[in-house]
This record gives structure tokens, sequence and C-alpha cells, in this order.
């Protein structure tokens, strides 16, 4: 049996009638032919001045614009406006009542429009939800490594150092890149860029949970962020021992020291890592991350490529050494610092000592209140805080004036060669060709009267610095290579480096006559130079019997007290003057 027309309708009304959104019909003008309750209820507070007869009346404060609309669809049917939102606005809105409501809008034939009206409110709150987290995590992102940030590292903290002293059995883990400027300069920012990415996926991976059983009992949170240029921290709580957290690290610094491909490029760059353990940590988020930070220094201080622990006693040394940073700005300025020039002496195979074979700048600072201030104590912040170009610059140039100035008083018994020493952050200087050039043309000196030296580590990093060895090479300047023994390239790498001499450190040297031991390392170091046509020099002989033994092993030069100390250019003078009378 067919259902009744009229029973049909009347159930359709009552659906109508009831269902939860509002539904208006209205001739094209807005004028109001039937609603339902819903629509009423939730058109009612805006219809206060105008009562409910016409809908764009109705609307008019919300959406001027809607009669105009309409007006201009001229379709014979169809969808005038989808989704419109409108704030009721706080005059229209009691507490828990609809704020938004959404319209749609239909023309259904030539003289009829459907509203159709419902509470938007919840649906807008989720959005704006939505988005403000996207936002907030955003803001706690970094763009290039899709990590979290300084932000999210220091919110983590805040959380962690909330809990009592005991309980804290956290790590923080300081990383920075050993070498990064130096690959930035060499290279070009967008492969800086790739490296730090690069970094990123091996930090990631280094932490991704282990097999072994130690580092499965002892994960809790770990979150590994980038905070800055090149440093990134890792937070890792629920450890069950500091040395944990320390084997963890260990596992790092491995996985970033392996070298890295970046299209056209192998780059070697190892990282250092400061560690501050929760139950001993500072007790602010940027407390905790500044002494971690320290350690990382001291870490690279020691030479790169390892961690420490930190400890109060760093707090004392990074003040002592920002002292020194803004001390020695003020030295740089106010021409503080100055050169002395150590001999280097000639081994001759007659038995005899040539000692006007060379001489080694060494530059010392007159601090108005400590004094004479050696290298060791200002040469490594000085790197560090990029003002190592400026006293680079200066002894070098002072150097080359002195030699040329020598050649003209003493003539023949004028040294033949000076040594200045180069520190890595002035080789990775984009610019310092180009000074080491306007020196030689400034001063007069050959290029193969100057000697630069470079030490071990420096000379064993990646194709870039040695490229930039070679381009010094090709000037005609002649390349030592420093400190022989202490650093990590061996006897059997010496091939690889552009040098033309080989100095042995003091540490071997100072036991020449001895120790059987360093003697024989040292015959070694001499035999592989000179077959590979280098010549070498003994560091820091102090007493005749060093002198006979590295003599016997055919050492080419020496240098040291015994021969002397180093002097002020004045006294090296007098010093030279006297052997030169002596030979004669
Ligand atoms: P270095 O280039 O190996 O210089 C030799 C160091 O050994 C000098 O120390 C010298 O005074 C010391 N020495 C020489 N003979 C003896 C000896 O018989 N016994 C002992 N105990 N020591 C001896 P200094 O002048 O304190 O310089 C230390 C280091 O600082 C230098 O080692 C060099 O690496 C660095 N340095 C010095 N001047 C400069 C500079 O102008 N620029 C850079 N980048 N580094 C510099
Ligand atoms: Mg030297
Ligand atoms: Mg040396």
């Amino acid at each position: 049996m067919l259902p009744d027309p009229a029973d049909a309708y009347e159930a359709l009304m009552q659906f109508l009638y009831r269902a939860p959104i509002g539904l208006v019909e209205t001739t094209l003008d807005g004028t109001v032919e039937m609603l339902n309750p819903m629509a009423s209820s939730l058109l009612m507070p805006l219809a206060a001045g105008t009562g409910l007869d016409n809908l764009f009346a109705v609307l008019a404060p919300l959406a001027p614009g809607l009669s105009r609309t309409v007006a201009a669809y001229t379709d014979p049917s169809g969808v005038v406006c989808e989704g419109l939102r409108l704030p009721l606005g706080a005059a229209h809105t009691a507490p828990g009542a609809p704020q938004v409501l959404s319209l749609n809008l239909m023309k259904i034939d030539a003289g009829r429009l459907m509203a159709v009206v419902s509470d938007a409110t919840h649906e807008v709150q989720r959005e704006q939800e939505t988005l403000s987290r996207r936002l907030r995590s955003a803001a706690r992102t970094d763009a290039l490594t899709g990590m979290p940030n300084r932000e999210a590292v220091r919110e983590e903290l805040r959380r962690l150092l909330f809990q009592p002293d005991a309980e804290r059995r956290f790590a923080v883990l300081f990383l920075n890149c050993d070498r990064f400027r130096q690959v930035n300069d060499a290279f070009g920012q967008a492969a800086g860029d790739q490296l730090l990415v690069h970094m990123a996926d091996r930090i990631r991976g280094a932490l991704r949970p282990p097999n072994d059983r130690i580092d499965l009992q002892a994960r809790g949170g770990q979150l590994a962020a980038r905070v800055g240029g090149d440093e990134f921290v890792i937070v890792l709580d629920g450890m069950r021992a500091r040395a944990d957290a320390e084997s963890v690290a260990t596992r790092l610094l491995d996985a970033l020291a392996r070298p890295y491909q970046i299209p056209g490029h192998e780059i070697v760059c190892s990282a250092s890592l400061g560690l501050a353990w929760g139950a001993n940590a500072a007790s602010s988020p940027d407390e905790v991350l500044r002494d971690a930070g320290i350690a990382m220094v001291e870490a690279k201080r020691a030479g790169g490529g390892r961690q420490l622990v930190f400890e109060p006693a760093m707090h004392e040394r990074a003040a002592r050494r920002a002292d020194i940073e803004a001390e020695l700005r003020l030295a740089i300025a106010e021409e503080q610092l100055f050169v002395v020039y150590q001999p280097v002496v000639e081994l001759r195979p007659d038995g005899g000592t040539d000692h006007a074979a060379a001489v080694e700048a060494l530059v010392r600072w007159r601090h108005p209140v400590r004094g004479i201030v050696p290298p060791i104590d200002f040469i490594g912040v000085a790197e560090e805080c990029g003002l190592i170009g400026a006293v680079g610059d200066f002894v070098l140039e002072r150097a080359c004036r002195d030699f040329i100035d020598w050649q003209g008083r003493l003539g023949a018994r004028a040294p033949r060669l000076m040594a200045v020493n180069l520190s890595r952050a002035q080789l990775g200087q984009p610019g310092w060709l180009a000074t080491v050039r306007r020196v030689l043309e400034a001063t007069g000196i050959q290029p193969a009267q100057l000697q630069l030296e470079v030490t071990e580590s420096l000379a064993a990093q990646d194709q870039g610095i040695q490229q930039r060895l070679h381009d010094l090479k090709a000037l005609g300047i002649k390349l030592a290579l420093d400190d022989f023994g202490t650093g990590y390239s061996s006897l059997s790498s010496l091939h690889l480096l552009p040098v033309d001499t080989v100095k042995i450190d003091r540490s071997f040297v100072c036991q020449a006559d001895t120790s059987h031991h360093h003697r024989v390392l040292i015959e070694a170091t001499v035999k592989v130079a000179q077959s590979l046509g280098m010549r070498t020099v003994a560091e820091g002989i102090e007493t005749a019997s060093q002198a006979e033994v590295v003599r016997s092993q055919h050492c080419d030069k020496a240098q040291g007290y015994f021969y002397s100390r180093p002097l002020p250019a004045p006294e090296l003078l007098a010093w030279l003057d006297d052997r030169g009378a002596l030979a004669a």
C-alpha cells in the first residue's frame, strides 16, 4: 500500500520542525515565510530591534551585503553562499549561548530562498585550537632540521627542574660542531646547511632505541633539538646513572665524527660535547643550558672531538676567558702586544753552528696589571672570539718589517728566514691570503724568506685547509709543521702534507738524551722527513747533550733555551752580532 501523501507531508514537516539546525524560507527580498524553532532560537538574539520578519534585516549587522549578494545571483537556482561564518559579537551573546553562526543560503526557485543556520561555536573553537597548536609547534621547531628548537628545550627543562633534586635523573648534552665556520667559509652556506641536516640525522639515529639492555632500561624521554647555528642540545631523561648519559654522549660523538658526503666534497667535522647532570643542575633552564655550554667550550678548548661533564670550576674559567677577551680587545687597540724572537740555529754537517739561520716570531702581551702574558693564555681565547685575525696580522706585519730592518743593519749576519705561527682560525678566514700578499708587498720580504708554522692537528684537517696551504705554497712561502708528535698525524701521513719543514716537539726533544724510546722516535722522524725532502727542526733544546743527540741524528736545525730564549728585537740583534763576531 502506498503511503498517504498527506501523512508523508506531515512527517516531513515534523522532521523539519524539530531539526537541530535552523531552517528559514524567505522570498528573494528576505521576507520570512517560514522558520523552524531552532532558527528562531538562533536568530532571536539578533532580532531584538528588528523582529524576525526579514532575514536580511536580522542579519544586516553581521552580513550587510547579503541582499546585494542575492540580487547579484542570477541563476534560477543554486547555492548563493555556503558556510558563511557570522560571529555574533559580545553584544549579542549571553554566556553559554552560540557565539558564531554558520549560514548556508540556497535559491530554491525564481521566488524563494532557503537559509540553513547553525551554531558553529564549537567548530570554530576547534579550528582555532588546531591553528594555535600548529603555530605553537612551528614556534618550537627549527625549520632547517625539523628538530625542536631552544624554546622547546627550555620548556622540557622547566618541567624536569620541577622535580626534587634527588629524583632528577636527566642529563643535558650540549653539542657543537668543531669547525663549522670553516666549512661555511670554505664550501659556502648551502654546504653548511646540508652539514647541519646530516648532523641532525645522525643525532636522531644515535638516539634511536638501541639494542643494548642498559639503554633500554635507561631510556626515558629524549629530546634532541637544534638551539643555534651549529649547536644541538639533547635532553635525556630517566637515566639510571650519569655513566649511562656519558655512554650516549660517546655514541653521539662517534656518529658525528664519521665523514660527511656533501655533493662534491667529503667533509670531516668532529663535535665537542658538554654534559650537565640533572641532580647537580642549576635551577633555571637557561642556567642549565649555559653550564652544559661552558663544558662544551672546555671540551673544544681541550682539542675538540670529546665530551666533558660540567663542574662549577669551569664557571670561573669561563668568566676569566670573558675578561681576557674584553682586555684583549683593548690590548690590540692600545698596542699592548709585541713580538719577541727566538733564534733557530742550523746544525752544520761539519759540526759547526750557523746562528743566523732563522728566527721564530712569538707574540707577547704587556698587560698593564698582570705583566707579560704568554701566548698560551690568550691565543686560544683570541681564536674563539674572532680576535685571532687582528693578532695574527699584527705579528705577521711586525715580524716581516723587523726582518727587513735587520737585513739593513746586519747584512750577511742577519737571519735568513722568519718563522711566524699561524692559527687554524686565520687559515679559515676568506681574505687571509690577500693579507699575506699585502704584507709581502708592503714590507718587501721575499716569500721564500717567510715560513708559516701550522700545528699538526690543523694541517691534518680536511681538503679545504689543505687547499689553503697549497695556495700559500704557490706564493712561494715556506711551510712548517709545528709541534710534530703531539697531534694525530703520523709519520705515515707526513707525505700528504704540503710542508717543507717538520718541527719535532719539545716533549720528544727534552728526553732525547735520557730516553732510548724518544731517541728512536726522533731518528725515525728525521729519516722519514729526509726521504720526503723535508727538513727538520728540534724544538726546545735546553742542554748541550740534547743538542749533541739531535745533531748526531742529522736534525737540520735546533731551537731552544740552550741557544737563546725568545728575545726582544734589540737584544736579538745584540745576540746575532755576538755570534756573528764569534763565527768571524
Ligand atoms: P711554538 O710555535 O711551538 O713555539 C715554541 C714555544 O716553545 C715558545 O713558547 C717558546 O718560548 C718555547 N720554547 C722554546 N725553546 C724552549 C725551551 O728550550 N724550553 C722550553 N720549556 N720552552 C721553549 P711561547 O712563546 O710561549 O709560545 C707558545 C706557543 O704559542 C707557540 O708554540 C705557538 O704555538 C703559539 N704562538 C706564539 N706566538 C704566536 C702567534 O703569533 N700566533 C699564533 N697563532 N700562535 C702563537
Ligand atoms: Mg712555532
Ligand atoms: Mg712548537
